[in-house]
């Protein structure tokens, strides 16, 4: 069993992404990324925090918007779309989840598809799922990155996907598809859950609960990427029971140190991809 090590591979793509903004920098273009963010959930705050400090570590300039939980809708939808008309702005990140009464959908149609660092937009969702070159959402866009990086070969596996949420688990089963993986989508509706997770070659969880994946459920020698971020007593998880099941991989990741660190990673490598194409 080895491990996929998503902090080693974060500060890699974050060393290569200094460099490009450095040279962003050179040719007089300035990385900035706005930060959006609506009431005070407490744990936004702890995920803008790492991508704040992540962005600065590289050079992108971090942009706050910082609005109270009972803004209205329109003034909410206003405030993007300035931030989408302001040229010193390359990406605009709203943070998720919203307060109730806002309507996160209209919200995320104010930022135009080249300043979509979330890959959430219909136009980049639409063109992944067509194939074609896309914003791709950061933490499936990170699972390929930390496979690709470790040399792991996707085409022709089958991979497994559990979960099939817009912002994970569909795009991860698209990513794997144009990979060329043979891809399964389970979801709660799903019937043997079991035994198809023991066909998977590679197995991608994104559940969020606590032990889900149990050893039996996976193949001897699979790959297991596990997307989950759980809280249990107060210590972070994910959905895999790794003690059981990583004696059984060829590849997995931890959790903390797995996946987290690699979804920063690609929406700061979004934010300076908008900024190359934008000079
Ligand atoms: P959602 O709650 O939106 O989706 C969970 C998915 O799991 C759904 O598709 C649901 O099926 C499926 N599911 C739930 N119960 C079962 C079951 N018993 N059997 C099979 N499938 C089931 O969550 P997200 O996709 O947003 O996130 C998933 C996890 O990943 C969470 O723990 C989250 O915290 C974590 N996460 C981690 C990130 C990271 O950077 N590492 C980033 C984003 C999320 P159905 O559609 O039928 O309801």
């Amino acid at each position: 069993m080895k491990l996929l090590d998503g902090k080693l591979c974060a500060a890699e793509v974050r060393a290569e992404l200094k460099a490009r903004v450095a040279s962003l920098a050179a040719r007089g273009k300035r990385v900035g990324l706005a930060v959006v963010r609506i009431g005070d959930d407490p744990a936004s705050e702890i995920y803008i925090r790492n991508k704040v400090r992540a962005c600065e570590e590289v050079g992108i300039a971090p942009l706050f918007r910082l609005l109270p939980a009972g803004t209205p809708q329109r003034m909410a939808e206003d405030v993007v779309k300035a931030l989408a008309a302001d040229p010193e702005v390359c990406g605009i990140l709203v943070q998720l989840p919203l307060p109730a009464g806002l309507d996160e959908a209209r919200i995320l149609q104010c930022i135009p598809a080249e300043k979509d660092v979330d890959g959430f937009s219909a136009e980049n969702f639409g063109r992944l799922a067509a194939g074609r070159p896309a914003t791709v959402a950061c933490t499936p866009q990170g699972v390929m990155e930390l496979l690709r990086r470790n040399c792991i070969p996707v085409a022709g596996k089958h991979a497994v996907v559990i979960g099939r949420s817009n912002i994970v688990g569909r795009p991860m089963a698209l990513l794997l598809l144009n990979a060329d993986a043979t891809v399964t989508v389970c979801h709660s509706k799903t019937r043997g859950l079991a035994a198809l997770c023991r066909e998977a070659d590679l197995l991608v969880s994104a559940v969020g609960t606590p032990n889900f994946v149990t050893a039996d459920m996976v193949k001897e020698g699979a790959v297991v990427v596990d997307v989950g971020i759980n809280r249990v007593g107060g210590k972070l998880c994910g959905d895999v029971d790794f003690a059981q099941v990583a004696p059984h991989t060829s590849w997995i990741t931890p959790v903390p140190g797995g996946v987290g660190p690699m979804t920063v990673a690609m929406l700061l490598k979004n934010c300076v991809d908008a900024a190359e194409r934008q000079l």
